[in-house]
């Protein structure tokens, strides 16, 4: 990996156009290993690999255990659930636990902004040689999310060569609780990075004005951007205009976890103005894929036909895990908590 800079990895803000493209290289080629006999590598053998996950997580946590095996990994894996937590020990403690065993790198979620940026910064003054991985923090960043979804673009928009060129100009099309949402942090460094124009669409309440200049400054923390020409942002607060001629629709769950108070009150009339359905998505371009992060709160963001018909006439529609069926709505009370 030439140019490669990266000793931790925390948030996409500071990823060059270069950066992307190793990354997309990079996985081209592991993609390739799955359909091999072994379907694994020994690019990671000897090297120990910690999975703390403070949040709950499914498709992640499976995610980085599984990658870190199918390279030859040792792991182990914390919850917040089977820890010492319970009994008084605090956060930095368990961390420190798990580094005295040896880990090479820690992949960490938490749900305050900045813990994995607060523990890279604690490894380097004290000469512990670990990588950190953000595997989400808060709502501020969560980078292999937004490699993810890049590399999942680029392969739909040119599955012969997967590169960030296939994104230039494409209109991706973010829509709902982009507030509180990582991903869609994320997602914006991404893509406009990759050239490609992001419309975000939702109500004020979950989509704050502010967010037109998202990618207009330096990162924060940065003096510079590390990309030289960004795509553009924009907001439309109608779904009909934010779709329109859209080359791929994002959608995302209403993240009630993270909200200081109750912002929607009515979560049908929502479906009704921002929820993916068969009939919204015909206002984009012809087969623009649908990506959710999952989890998938049905009847909210995406309605359950979606999601049911995985692969329909001319939509595609890509989710990151197997989808479960969930057949009855659930009570009000419950529909958010995931
Ligand atoms: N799984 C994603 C995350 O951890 C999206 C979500 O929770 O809605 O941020």
């Amino acid at each position: 990996m030439n140019n490669w800079n990266h000793n931790h990895i925390l948030d996409l803000s500071t990823f060059s156009l270069d950066d992307y493209k190793t990354v997309l290289e990079l996985t081209t080629r592991f993609k390739d290993v799955h359909k091999s006999s072994s379907r694994k590598l020994p690019a990671l053998q000897g090297k120990l690999i910690t999975n703390l996950f403070f949040e709950p997580s499914t498709r992640t946590r499976s995610s980085f255990e599984l990658a870190a095996k199918r390279l030859s990994a040792d792991v182990q894996n914390f919850s917040v659930s089977s820890s010492s937590l319970s009994k008084g020990e605090t956060p930095l403690d368990t961390i420190l636990t798990y580094i005295s065993m040896g880990a090479d790198i820690l992949v960490i979620r938490h749900e305050s902004t900045n813990v994995p940026a607060d523990l890279a910064n604690y490894v380097d003054t004290n000469n512990i040689n670990i990588s950190i991985l953000n595997a989400g923090d808060g709502y501020h960043s969560h980078p292999s999310q937004g490699l993810l979804d890049l590399f999942t673009l680029a392969s739909f928009f040119n599955p012969k060569e997967v590169s960030t060129n296939s994104l230039l100009k494409k209109k991706i099309t973010i829509v709902g609780d982009i507030l509180h949402s990582r991903v869609a942090r994320s997602n914006l460094w991404a893509l406009t990075a990759c050239g490609a124009d992001v419309t975000l669409c939702g109500p004020p309440s979950l989509l704050p004005d502010e967010f037109n200049d998202f990618v207009l400054n330096p990162p924060p923390g940065q003096k510079i951007d590390p990309v030289n020409k960004r795509g553009i942002v924009c907001i439309e607060r109608s779904l009909k205009d934010a779709l329109r001629n859209a080359d791929a629709v994002m959608t995302l769950r209403i993240q009630k976890e993270r909200m200081q108070q109750n912002m929607l009150t009515d979560l049908d009339t929502y479906h009704e103005q921002y929820g993916i359905t068969h009939q919204s998505l015909k206002w984009c371009k012809k087969k623009a894929p649908v990506l959710h992060p999952g989890p998938v709160n049905r009847e909210i963001e995406i309605s359950s036909k979606l999601v049911e018909a995985n692969s329909i006439k001319s939509k595609l529609i890509i989710f990151p895990s197997p989808i479960l069926s969930q057949a009855k709505r659930p009570s009000l009370g419950s529909r958010l908590i995931t």
